[in-house]
């Protein structure tokens, strides 16, 4: 049996992350900040470097360098590189056909703009709208609250045609991933407070339950229409995350919902842990799809091949997106690339050795999900 090999599919990364401007992390604790969920400092400084994501991370760099396999010497290197090159160099050796990015996060004064990501990468770049971040901006903007609804709906009334592919939402670590159906009291009084918070501060960090399940109400109407996607994230992930409610099964209200079916809804992060439970969402609704992230979550090896081993036995693989989840250096997005096809070529190979797929089924298998899914999905 010929092994498989993926390492010529060029990738969809249906989620990821710009690129910063500046790529010289101002000491070793900010570059191994990159590397972490958690914001406490002695994580950052210190425990960072002992995961099995980072000790791998380090020793694929060394190869790349053609460097030792240390800490130092692969940053000594990345430093002699002009960050053009650097950037150039680990983006085309992931083989990109198309970088899905949230630009929602960082913040977009930090980052390349997508025309040069597209040029260094050789790739195509495509932009999804963070949901959270103009429904803040809304709020600040309207002293009321049917003028915020009516403004979200005239932004949203035509994603595709300001040039985003899909939505993203982080509901999942600001209120849960519960949404609910508020009375129009429990609303205007969530929306009265929002509005102090913008008088005494000048803006807002929409965490306002009533409000912001919402005005998510107002947005899936609106996805539906269009039938666009919208990606959520599930699962680990951002430490102010209450892991419970990140669990995607409390999806159910929105899933159940007739009127939003025509709204495909991205589980992004293979919901880890809760990988099975998101897979098994994907089998019992035709819109749910479910996103591997090679990156982020920072996993080691045997992780890796336990949610992919999971996905690919539970959920139908057209259901299946490739991503990174990299954020701000090229090495993320680069790493996953190399994680995500070798895992797939090691899954994908025991499904041939135990009789779940051919290897012509599996090679297809393989490209639908390196890029294939994706590209039907976002329509892109
Ligand atoms: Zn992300």
């Amino acid at each position: 049996m010929t092994p498989l090999d993926f390492s010529n599919v060029p990738l969809a990364d249906n989620h990821c992350h710009g690129i910063y401007r500046t790529q010289t992390p101002v000491d070793v604790a900010a570059w191994r900040g990159l590397f972490t969920e958690s914001s406490d400092l002695g994580m950052r400084s210190k425990h960072a470097t002992t995961t099995l994501f980072y000790r791998r991370l380090v020793r694929e760099m060394a190869t790349f360098f053609n460097c030792e396999p240390t800490e130092e010497s692969i940053l000594v290197a990345r430093q002699k590189l002009d960050e053009q090159d650097l950037i150039r160099s680990f983006l085309r050796a992931a083989n990109f056909d198309v970088l899905f990015i949230d630009k929602g996060y960082p913040p977009q004064d930090l980052l390349l703009s997508d025309a040069t990501v597209s040029n260094l990468a050789n790739c195509r770049v495509a932009p999804m709208l963070r949901v959270e971040l103009l429904m803040q901006r809304l709020i600040t903007e309207n002293a009321t609250l049917s003028a915020v609804i009516e403004a979200l709906r005239a932004v949203l009334s035509d994603v595709r045609g300001q040039g985003y592919v899909a939505l993203k939402s982080i509901v999942a670590y600001r209120t849960g991933l519960d949404i609910r159906t508020w009375t129009t009291d429990d609303v205007e009084e969530a929306f009265a407070v929002a509005r102090r918070e913008v008088y005494e501060t000048g803006s807002i960090r929409l965490a306002h339950k009533p409000l912001l399940d919402t005005l998510l109400h107002v947005t899936f109407e609106e996805a539906a229409q269009q039938e666009l996607p919208i990606q959520f994230h599930t699962g680990y992930g951002d430490a102010d995350a209450d892991m419970l409610l990140a669990n995607p099964l409390h999806l159910r209200a929105v899933l159940e919902h007739r009127e939003y079916r025509a709204m495909p809804v991205v589980l992004l992060h293979e919901s880890y842990p809760y990988t099975q439970q998101g897979a098994y969402l994907a089998t019992v609704y035709e819109n749910v799809y479910f996103d591997l992230s090679y990156g982020i979550p920072f996993l080691g090896y045997h992780e890796m091949l336990e949610f992919t081993r999971a996905a690919f036995s539970v959920a139908p693989f057209s259901k299946l997106l490739y991503s990174s989840d990299a954020v701000g250096v090229p090495e993320i997005h680069w790493i996953s690339a190399l994680n995500g096809r070798s895992i797939l070529e090691q899954v994908l190979g025991e499904c041939i050795e135990h009789g779940d797929l051919s290897s012509t089924e599996a090679e297809e298998a393989g490209v639908a999900v390196l890029h294939d899914n994706a590209i039907r999905l976002y329509r892109y």
